[in-house]
């Protein structure tokens, strides 16, 4: 059915109404005081969504643009890092890293497993002389569905003392609390598209002091990503290229949305939607990729079919039958699970709903080792516990 399209992949992501009517106007000039007035708001709120009382930038780019920059400014050519890779998004800073000419040293673990900490620990005490430089975790891992323990492995660069803490928080910021001062992080990176709940296009970067100690030290070539000219145009609530003006609009109207609702509830709702899902997965007899629930992502949950039943082919009759859409795994995981996102502008309704829909979609492809019905009975009775 026409407009009736339900985003349930990790970004984009639904767009609200009210976010979609604020970019519904005529563009204005980034250097007026009118809009330097809007981005004075939209600083403050991005901070409290940050948790922090420092900088949180805004760059016209996605979000691996935000941890492009964060590498670029925070290391020099040469410089030892550690990098987390539990997934595709982890094995990305890896090439970055590489491509960048640091020295890479990854802490690895199986896709659909947390990363360990211990290694962390390990490396960061051995290392007396203080060569690593900084330590790149991908906070929540979309591509499987794990949420890495970001807390324990900021503790441990905070021991040693000069490392860097280098997060990619592009699923987890709005989705799960990340106390960026409180944790002690140098340079999270988020993206619009995801729980945000704007289209995508812009990223957002929070800077520590040590972050910005780091950004003047720095001998690595950078440009358009020097962030030492958007720290010094945001003091006048600007930025040095032109901003994506609209894309600020919704921002604006969705932090808004956001402030209403709080963050303990903004988080209880996505752990609601976490554990509904799981839930409901669960008593339809499907496995989760990630079957540990202390790791559980509260963003997207990954699936592995039931035999028999191809990705392709469910992906296909959630769309074509309900008007769902869903992500298949990435890259080598393609037709090896399905993932759904439930991050941003969704509801315990949506929720509801996409269960109903994987039952319908399930059955419809010949799968029927579940009773009509249990996923739904499932998820009603996770979002009433
Ligand atoms: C979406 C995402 C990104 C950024 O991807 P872009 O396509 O550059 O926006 C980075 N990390 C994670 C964990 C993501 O989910």
């Amino acid at each position: 059915m026409d407009d009736k399209l339900f985003l349930m992949i990790p970004g984009p992501t639904p767009v609200p109404e009210r976010v979609l009517l604020a970019m519904a106007r005529s563009p204005i000039g980034h250097r007026s005081s009118e809009f330097a007035q809007i981005m004075e708001e939209v600083c403050e709120r991005l901070k409290w969504l940050h948790q922090t009382r420092g900088d949180v930038l805004i760059l016209a780019c996605s979000g691996t643009g935000a941890i492009e920059a964060a590498i670029v400014n925070a290391c020099s050519p040469g410089d030892r890092v550690l990098v987390g890779a539990n997934g595709k998004f982890g094995e990305r800073w890896v090439d970055m890293a590489k491509a960048f000419g640091l020295q890479v040293e990854v802490i690895a673990a199986p896709y659909g497993q947390p990363l360990p900490t211990e290694p962390f620990r390990a490396a960061l005490e051995a290392d007396t002389n203080k060569a690593i430089r900084a330590v790149i975790i991908t906070h929540n891992e979309t591509s499987t569905g794990v949420t890495n323990d970001l807390e324990t492995i900021a503790s441990h660069i905070r021991a040693h003392g000069e490392a860097l803490a280098i997060v990619d928080a592009v699923t987890s910021l709005g989705a799960t609390t990340v106390p960026v001062d409180a944790w002690g992080l140098d340079f999270v990176g988020s993206g619009s598209q995801k729980a945000y709940m704007i289209p995508p296009g812009l990223a957002f970067l929070a800077v520590s002091e040590r972050g910005w100690q780091a950004c003047e030290r720095s001998t690595m070539p950078r440009y358009y990503f020097d962030l030492r000219q958007y720290r010094k145009a945001l003091k006048k609530f600007n930025t040095p290229f032109t901003t994506p003006v609209n894309l600020v609009f919704g921002l604006q109207a969705s932090l808004q949305m956001l402030k209403n609702e709080g963050l303990d509830n903004l988080f209880a709702r996505h752990a609601r939607l976490r554990d509904t899902t799981r839930a409901a997965v669960r008593a339809m007899g499907l496995e989760l990729f990630n079957p540990d629930d202390q790791s559980a992502s509260a963003a997207i949950t990954a699936v592995i079919p039931p035999p028999g039943i191809e990705v392709a082919r469910l992906r296909s009759a959630l769309k074509k039958n309900f008007d769902i859409i869903v992500a298949d795994g990435q890259g080598e995981m393609s037709g090896q699970i399905f993932r759904l996102g439930h991050l941003g502008f969704v509801s315990d309704r949506d929720v509801l709903t996409a269960t109903a829909a994987l039952e319908g979609a399930l059955r419809s492809l010949g799968y029927d080792r579940f009773t009509p019905g249990s996923g739904v009975a499932a998820a009603l009775s996770a979002l009433s516990g």
